[in-house]
């Protein structure tokens, strides 16, 4: 707690707060926090209302369920109404897919089960004979974990295991948004789980977009710190790669995980909601594991995926709308009866804003 406690110093805050005070843009500077965790931190202390005159923070598609295409959860409904045990992280389950979700469907009978890692999915599997799905989604921060439970059912011969790839890379995202003209990012505040995974050699490429970036933690003092960073390479004009997350971010990021990763996925096109389909973005099992996917091991018939008419999940996820800009933001749709995914998780900037706005 002692160490924590560092990074709320409310002195230190204080400290920030003057530098922040000092910066002064005539023209709007936008920047994108990419993660969930931040997002949700950012409302949590107040730090939009500490920020200094045309300077904005906008959330980007840093929740993995979020950006989640309805297709997607759309199959692992109908496979659930096949008799196929699905295991999944907890948010998942609440999620509106076309026309229903995991938790409805497990209402009507389905085998749905909520995991705490995929590792309770394949000893669930080794169990019995009944097939077990786990939805493999998330980012870099759970991929090596499920490609560890991947390579573990593999090696123990486990034959009714297998996953519902649908894993998202972090680097593609950030390409498409730095092009996106409609966006004028400014600079990105980078995820920290991420980074422990990447590093932060794999931000490097944003220099060619003339994009900052700064790598940061999860406390107030950590947030303000690289958004200080931020502005004066905003200001400055010279764009670089920042990590100031040091205490769990090194510059190469985790080998090990990444080795086990490249073993076991590799990348393909994948489509994130609200932003389309973004070239080798997504995670797909590579060759020698291809036989424990899901989308090839089960054949189901699902009608196209539509999209609540109301809702502007998709918006929010670009950073061109904020939440309560949102006609059905805390009239309809609500945590307890979420209409779009981005109310579903904590990490989603619905729900963030409608806790702490
Ligand atoms: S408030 Fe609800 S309906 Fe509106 S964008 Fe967010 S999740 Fe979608």
């Amino acid at each position: 707690m002692e160490f924590v406690n560092q990074f709320r110093d409310a002195e230190i805050v204080k400290k920030l707060r003057k530098r922040l005070d000092e910066f002064h843009f005539t023209e709007e500077v936008k920047i994108m926090e990419v993660c969930g965790t931040h997002t949700m931190q950012i409302h949590r202390f107040g730090i939009h209302q500490m920020l200094p005159e045309n300077v904005k923070l906008i959330s980007g598609p840093g929740c993995p369920v979020c950006v989640t295409p309805n297709s997607y959860i759309d199959f692992a409904i109908e496979l659930a109404k096949k008799g196929v045990m699905i295991t999944t992280f907890g948010d998942m389950i609440r999620v509106p897919g076309s026309r229903s979700s995991l938790e409805r469907a497990r209402a009507e009978g389905a085998n749905v089960r909520v995991v705490y890692s995929p590792m309770d999915a394949l000893e669930l599997a080794g169990k019995g004979e009944e097939e077990v799905v786990f939805l493999a989604i998330g980012f870099e921060t759970t991929a090596p974990t499920i490609a560890a439970t991947v390579k573990k059912a593999k090696d123990e011969g486990i034959k009714n295991f297998s996953v519902l790839s649908g894993g998202k890379l972090v680097p593609p995202a950030l390409v498409a948004l730095s092009q996106d003209p409609e966006l004028k990012i400014s600079g990105f505040l980078l995820p920290g789980h991420v980074s422990v995974i990447i590093g932060k050699k794999a931000y490097l490429f944003l220099k060619d977009y003339r994009k900052p970036g700064v790598i940061s933690g999860f406390e107030p003092v950590d947030i303000l710190h690289s958004i200080i960073a931020l502005l004066e390479m905003i200001e400055r004009e010279e764009p670089d790669i920042i990590n100031n997350y040091k205490r769990a971010v090194r510059d190469q990021g985790n080998l090990v995980a990444q080795r086990v990763m490249e073993e076991v996925f590799e990348p393909a096109d994948s489509e994130w909601r609200g932003i389309g389909e973004i070239p080798a973005s997504g995670l797909v099992l590579s060759e020698p594991y291809r036989d424990m996917e899901a989308m090839n091991r089960f054949s189901v018939e699902i009608p196209p995926p539509e999209e609540h008419p109301g809702c502007r999940c998709g918006d929010v996820l670009k950073g061109v709308l904020n939440p309560p800009e949102c006609p059905l933001f805390g009239k309809v749709c609500t945590p307890e009866n979420p209409i779009g995914p981005c109310m579903v998780s904590s990490e989603g900037s619905c729900s963030a804003w409608y806790k702490y706005g």
